[in-house]
């Protein structure tokens, strides 16, 4: 008789638990898959980026809408918005692709899918409903939720998460916004598109904060362009209830101001799903604020036991999720010492313009000593993006002193399209002089990093030392 029920027992079916769960059941392994949930999906089908995504397309439907004239066309009509009908959509959206994420899905792979609450008992048994189920390996894949933050009022006024914002019955006619980063910046640009009035207050002097500021600055000047007031270097302190509406009281510049709106949504961070777990009956060791400590292999202090996605804090994406799922297939199947490596772990905030970016920006290389240069490209030098009534923004690449890629930011339509170029190039190490030879299609948004890539190959080939060389060929051979 086995020792253990199963081989690798996972805990958690988001990004993270689905990846292991298809792996490690198709390599032939014994997998039990546990949710907590109704359905599989995690965070980014039903209160990430599937929703946010499908919300921000409304918007920006809305939004072409009201340029209607800038394309020579009449002007449209803007009639209120039926949020229901927002997100109605939004659920036709979440229906189709929990298909891909269905119950009978993974049984079909060989997966036997669960339902209930895990928490350790020892390092190899979980109970379940009531049931103790063992396994020689186990992933904890729990995902993470909305930090509810320590703010003065905060406990005793009602406020929406990214839970609640893409299940509301209408549109709220006002909506304060706490936090400036990718989640707050997505939610209040696509609301106020929708004809929400919002306030976001940040507390650092950015928006974006992990972006460069000068690239941050773009993306919230489109912020405000589209009518989002945006206070930033705050300090929050206190809200209050006020029946029909909110209050939020803070400080900038030393001064004491209030805003007040019908809906307040709270978007200051995320804390890992750790409760109820029980990691203490597994000695499962975490950091000061509970993420689950993991090593490069995504072992736990317990080397039988994984953890990926957002319980580790490391990286809050959906494709890290994923490839860190793979890296626990390699070694609890296979036993390779794969390890993650983040060095070209790409992200992008969906606010219109995206901004996306890969590698080091400017601050980081600074912060690391590194000697780097800086070659950028604008939009409105690009013929597609003038066509498309799209030229904000530009790209930025950063070289190192060998003229190797430290890393690229692109503020810009489609940019988390436009990334992918580079993710390719910096994962096949492509030198910037291929991507500047190599033939992009014309008219296309892409051709903005063949030029940024020849940008610097230019300055070097029209200098003053190759003209000079080149007039003393030609003065060799005669006119
Ligand atoms: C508004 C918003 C927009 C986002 N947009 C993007 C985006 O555009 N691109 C991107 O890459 N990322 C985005 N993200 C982040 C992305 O959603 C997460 O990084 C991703 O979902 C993490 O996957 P995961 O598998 O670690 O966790 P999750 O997807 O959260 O899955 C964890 C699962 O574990 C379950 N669980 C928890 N505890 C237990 C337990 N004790 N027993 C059983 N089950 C349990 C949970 O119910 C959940 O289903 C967004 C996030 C938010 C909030």
């Amino acid at each position: 008789m086995p020792k253990y029920d199963y081989d690798i027992g996972i805990i958690g079916a988001g990004a993270a638990g689905l990846t292991v769960a298809s792996g490690t059941s198709q390599l032939g392994a014994k997998t039990l898959l546990i949710e907590k949930e109704k359905d599989l999906g995690g965070d980014c089908l039903h209160y990430g980026c599937v929703p946010s995504k499908t919300l921000i397309r409304t918007a920006r439907v809305r939004s072409l809408m009201k340029r209607a004239g800038e394309f020579g066309l009449p002007e449209a009509g803007l009639e209120p918005v039926d949020f229901k009908k927002v997100t109605t959509r939004i659920q036709d959206v979440i229906s189709v692709i929990q298909k891909h994420d269905s119950v009978e899905r993974f049984c079909s792979l060989g997966v036997k899918v669960e339902f209930g609450e895990a928490g350790f008992i020892d390092s190899h048994s979980i109970s379940l409903n009531g049931s103790t189920v063992s396994a020689r390996q186990w992933v904890i894949a729990t995902g993470s939720s909305p930090s509810a933050p320590n703010i003065q009022g905060l406990e005793d006024t009602p406020y929406i998460t990214n839970k609640e914002i893409f299940y509301l019955d209408s549109l709220p006619p006002s909506m304060i916004v706490l936090g400036g980063g990718p989640i707050g910046v997505e939610l209040s640009q696509a609301m106020a598109r929708l004809g929400t009035e919002v306030t976001l207050i940040q507390r650092s002097g950015q928006i974006l904060s992990r972006d460069d500021r000068d690239m941050a600055e773009m993306a919230l000047a489109a912020l405000r362009a589209d009518g989002v007031k945006v206070y930033l270097d705050t300090d929050i302190l206190r809200t209050e209830d006020k029946g029909t509406h909110k209050e939020v009281f803070f400080i900038q510049a030393g001064r004491e101001h209030s805003v007040k709106a019908h809906t307040l949504l709270v978007a200051l961070g995320r804390s890992p799903n750790s409760e109820g777990l029980r990691l203490e009956n597994a000695a499962i060791e975490t950091g000061p604020d509970g993420w689950i400590k993991v090593d490069r292999r995504m072992r736990t202090s317990q080397r039988h036991i994984y953890a990926a996605g957002d319980a580790t804090g490391a990286f809050q994406f959906t494709h890290a999720a994923g490839y860190e799922g793979g890296i626990i297939v390699a070694n609890a199947v296979f036993h390779l010492p794969r390890k993650a490596d983040y060095t070209w772990m790409p992200h992008c905030t969906y606010i219109d313009p995206e901004l996306a970016g890969i590698g080091l920006n400017e601050g980081q290389a600074k912060e690391r000593g590194i000697d780097y240069s800086v070659w950028t490209e604008k939009f409105a030098d690009n013929d597609r993006a003038l066509a498309e009534g799209e030229s904000r923004g530009r790209i930025k690449l950063l070289l190192d002193a060998k003229e190797r890629p430290l890393g690229v930011q692109i503020f810009g339509p489609h940019s988390g399209e436009l990334i992918n170029e580079w993710v390719a190039a910096m994962a096949g190490r492509v030198k910037p002089g291929a991507l500047a030879g190599a033939i992009h299609p014309y008219p296309t948004l892409g051709e903005i990093n063949k030029r940024v890539a020849g940008g610097f190959l230019s300055k070097k080939l029209f200098s003053d030392r190759v003209r000079k060389v080149l007039r003393l060929i030609f003065n060799l051979r005669g006119s």
